[in-house]
């Protein structure tokens, strides 16, 4: 059997979950025993969004082999089983970086090199590049449609259909369908004009999602399916759900995977469907017995998106201990402003996540402080690993000023430095130390007790880490060194003795974290934050 492809544009607006609607295909295809490639393609020229702000581009999500990437392939790894590599994210940077390259190589020798065909193509080997052992390849292209920058790839995917055929495409659109207060209607015009647009480009789309507030009455699903040439079966509700992990469910409700497997021909292969686990799951997510309030001590915390694997963590280690989580993001210069007793008396657990640049650094550490003195349960992950060897460094041992080199070039104790293979970088972009690296746990430890193995591979994000000059003095003192990479030199993990519960990783276990297997660090850290509050009670 061909393998078959699903393209995924959006229209009106941003924003409106095609990572997760294209997630959520992927999870619906695999609950029929398909296999599925995802890709993302972004139209913005940064090669990679590595060298972006939070604030521009969210979370950016790194993949075992060390590429940073858009934060829906953090969606596609929630939500399916297909593999994730740089290869499942392209920019229009990156295709340009290709081609170029190419050009000076003296690929094209004796042509004139152009948007179409040399970047369409390049677009297209991007997809084509992942068909091989997969029944349908899941493409979403970033973006809005009307939007300059998107041009060349919708034109690439309308050659694809071309060049393939069409019985093994389909183009799957979302659009927004808004609820008209003044008028106590929901209106199907931006979607009309969406799709119009679309055509004009001469793609039709086969399946219309439409991002809504309320079910969509039949009568209003028939003057879609007439207007934009679609079948009206095909005119698919995406109303708002409360949980991310219902839209699979909502999706199948509407009969969209049955839909797909049809147009693509897949009606055989994929006849049974099989989402008891993720159902199961589900309802366990919207029933907890349990309440825990954790404490995320950030500096983006106005902008969830940029701790989007982080929050999903969370939610599946309160999952695993039929918990929910309720959430309290504090902005960590709030607390140097206001002391932080203020924010943080009511948390169970305290959790200070990644992140980059010396604002907030002095709240964060103050957070450590706190959880540390007070027994609060403690996550810290990458530099929220080194805040806590900061903190343990000045108050427990006494090292006046101690500091991480990123905050501090004059800091008498650099605690935190860079590591020796960032010395001689100069280029920003792909040179931080990326990707799954293995460790190695002490057994005694709250790491082991967690993962319940001596070896594990996590993923990396970091130019700066624990200063082994100061080993000895820390532990002497009571932090545990318990993950080691397995030669040794770096430190990965470090934990407090006579705490119970306070773990900090180089890594970023938010990465690996899913529903069906919430991450062992984040899962007891509910744990323990859960016991703390039931011994406030
Ligand atoms: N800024 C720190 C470093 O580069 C921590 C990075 C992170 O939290 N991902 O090492």
């Amino acid at each position: 059997m061909p393998t078959k492809y699903i393209f995924v544009t959006g229209g009106v607006v941003s924003s409106l979950g095609k990572g997760l609607a294209s997630a959520s295909i992927g999870c619906l295809l695999e609950s029929r025993g398909l296999k599925v490639a995802m890709i993302k393609f972004d139209p913005y020229l940064n090669v990679d969004p590595g060298t972006m702000s939070p604030y521009q581009h969210g979370e950016v999500y790194v993949t075992d082999d060390g590429a940073e990437t858009d934060l829906d392939l953090g969606h596609y790894a929630r939500f399916t089983n297909a593999r994730l590599s740089q290869l499942n994210n392209l920019t229009t940077g990156a295709i340009y970086n290709s081609v170029i390259t190419k050009e000076r190589r003296g690929d094209y020798l004796g042509k004139t090199v152009q948007v179409v065909p040399h970047i369409t193509n390049e677009i297209k080997e991007g997809v084509l590049r992942l068909a091989k052992g997969v029944d349908v390849v899941i493409a979403e292209i970033g973006g809005t449609i009307g939007d300059i920058e998107s041009l060349p790839f919708l034109e690439a995917i309308r050659q694809f259909k071309y060049d393939m055929g069409g019985e093994h495409i389909i183009y799957v659109h979302l659009t927004l369908v808004p609820y008209i207060a003044a008028a106590g209607e929901l209106k199907t015009k931006p979607t009309q004009h969406s799709v119009k647009e679309l055509m004009q480009i001469g793609i039709q789309p086969d399946i219309l999602l439409c991002r809504t507030d309320r079910p969509l009455p039949k009568e209003l699903k028939s003057k879609i399916a007439l207007f934009c040439n679609v079948n009206e079966e095909a005119v698919i509700t995406a109303r708002d759900v409360e949980s991310i992990y219902q839209v699979p469910v909502e999706f199948r409700k509407e009969g969209l995977d049955r839909i797909i497997i049809n147009l693509l021909g897949l009606a055989k292969k994929g006849a049974k469907s099989d989402l008891r686990e993720w159902d199961k799951l589900v309802l366990q997510l919207q029933n907890p017995k349990h309440t825990t309030t954790i404490a995320v001590v950030g500096k983006y915390v106005d902008l969830q998106d940029s701790y989007k694997s982080l929050n999903e963590a969370l939610i599946h280690g309160g999952v695993a201990n039929r918990a929910a989580v309720n959430f309290h993001w504090v902005e960590a210069e709030d607390i140097e402003k206001n002391g932080v007793e203020a924010y943080l008396s009511q948390a169970d657990g305290i959790l200070v996540p990644g992140g980059f640049g010396d604002r907030g650094i002095e709240g964060k550490i103050q957070a450590v402080r706190y959880a540390r003195e007070n027994n609060i349960p403690y996550f810290g992950i990458c530099l929220g690993m080194h805040c806590a060897t900061i903190e343990f460094a000045r108050n427990v041992c006494g090292l006046t000023d101690a500091n991480s080199a990123e905050f501090s070039k004059n800091s008498p104790h650099p605690v935190i430095d860079l590591l020796h293979t960032q010395k001689d970088v100069r280029n920003k972009g792909g040179t931080m130390r990326l990707g799954d690296y293995p460790c190695r746990l002490d057994k005694k430890s709250l790491a082991y007790k967690a993962y319940d193995k001596q070896s594990i591979g996590e993923r990396h994000r970091h130019r700066y880490e624990f200063n082994n000059r100061y080993r000895e003095d820390l532990s002497a003192k009571g932090l545990k060194l318990s993950g080691l990479s397995p030669d040794g030199n770096l430190v990965e993990i470090v934990e407090l003795e006579n705490h119970p519960w306070f773990v900090a990783c180089q890594f970023h276990p938010e990465f690996k974290s899913n529903l069906r297997n919430p991450h062992p660090l984040f899962r007891d850290f509910i744990a323990a934050s859960l016991k703390h509050g039931q011994g406030n009670n």
